[in-house]
């Protein structure tokens, strides 16, 4: 089968999936406190999830990640993941991989790398135990610590990803990259995303990593890399610690020209683009049909729809966000 081409010529290759929209934390840049997630009866069954996923591998996908919400936290999403892992094994996928806050690994780990998860990315913005709580408002860092040391034991490879935060964690930079050298983690910055209504202005949070970086290189030797993992990511070497540090700038610099990649949402929906409204709805035809000529159909419409890139801007104080949807919804 063809393989899925955007307009702009680009290949899709790439699948996320938020497998639920719901978490057990509610980072303060991601999610309001009181959040209305969707009714569970709005979501496709992890046997559905998997078709779509198949339908994808079809058409020359090669690297999923699952995202959320907390993937962890979806009942029986251990299965999704034996079943790709399965396709892994096979050869049909490169890869399978997700992003976690790292809540629920001392309870998962081992059975990741067994059902063929090699590499996982953890969010964690702070190490400093009351900054983790605030910025999530619910988890504990002692959870995420130990999660990480049985991720470790289980061979999983990490990486971290930190939302950088202005008067927040930019005092930590230096802690996180030692701390990271030592516990053999690569780290990667991100810039706050306007997504969503929180409960704080993002003109408040917004750091643009331009800036964190001038500040890093006065203590750190950095060189850049051509590693890429699929991601957005423009990657360095830290010469001092011999791991790698990666930034993510969709503000401050447009990474949408190499963009290859698509996102599906719990409830069916296709997004081409992070930071765009239009969706295409995947549910429909999936269910009206047992065979895949409706969905590939569906799947080759959307992709033909797929725009060269977003409109992220965060520039004055109190603006709407750029999308309605919270990234936990299409999942980072
Ligand atoms: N719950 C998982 C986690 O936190 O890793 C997976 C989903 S979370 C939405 C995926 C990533 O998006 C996390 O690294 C999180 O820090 C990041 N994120 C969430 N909201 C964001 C925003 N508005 N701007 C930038 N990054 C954001
Ligand atoms: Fe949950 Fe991840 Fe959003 Fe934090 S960033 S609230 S852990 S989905």
């Amino acid at each position: 089968m063809s393989d899925l081409i955007d307009p702009f010529g680009r290949r899709v290759s790439y699948l996320r999936v938020s497998v639920t929209d719901r978490c057990n934390y509610r980072c303060q840049y991601c999610m309001s406190e009181n959040m209305t997630f969707l009714p569970k009866a709005n979501l496709l069954t992890l046997e559905e999830l998997d078709r779509i996923c198949s339908a994808f591998i079809k058409r020359g996908v090669d690297k999923i990640r699952l995202t959320g919400g907390e993937p962890l936290v979806r009942r029986n999403v251990m299965s999704l993941i034996q079943s790709l892992g399965n396709r892994v094994k096979s050869g049909d996928l490169k890869e399978i991989t997700l992003t976690t806050n790292g809540s629920q690994l001392a309870k998962y780990a081992f059975d990741l790398a067994r059902f063929g998860v090699k590499r996982i990315n953890v969010s964690l913005d702070s190490l400093d135990p009351n900054k983790f709580r605030t910025v999530t408002r619910w988890g504990k860092l002692e959870d995420v610590l130990h999660g990480l040391s049985v991720a470790k034991d289980a061979g999983l490879e990490i990486k971290i990803n930190a939302v950088a935060l202005k008067n927040f964690n930019d005092n930590e930079v230096n802690e996180m990259i030692t701390w990271c050298g030592d516990e053999k983690f690569d780290l990667t910055f991100i810039e706050t995303m306007p997504m969503g209504e929180i409960d704080d202005d993002r003109t408040n949070q917004y750091l643009p990593l331009s800036d964190l970086k001038k500040d890093i290189i006065k203590n750190w030797t950095l060189t850049k890399t051509d590693h890429k993992t699929g991601g957005p990511a423009t990657y360095f070497d830290i010469e001092e610690t011999g791991k790698r540090i990666g930034f993510i700038t969709p503000l401050t610099h447009n990474f949408c020209e190499s963009c290859n990649r698509v996102r599906l949402t719990c409830t069916g929906r296709l997004y081409m683009c992070l930071g765009q409204d239009d969706e295409k709805d995947l549910l429909t035809p999936l269910r009206k049909s047992e065979g895949d000529d409706l969905l590939m159909d569906a799947i080759d419409e959307a992709i033909g729809r797929k725009p060269k890139g977003h409109d992220f801007i965060i520039d004055r104080p109190g603006n709407a966000p750029a999308v309605n949807r919270h990234m936990s919804v299409t999942g980072g």
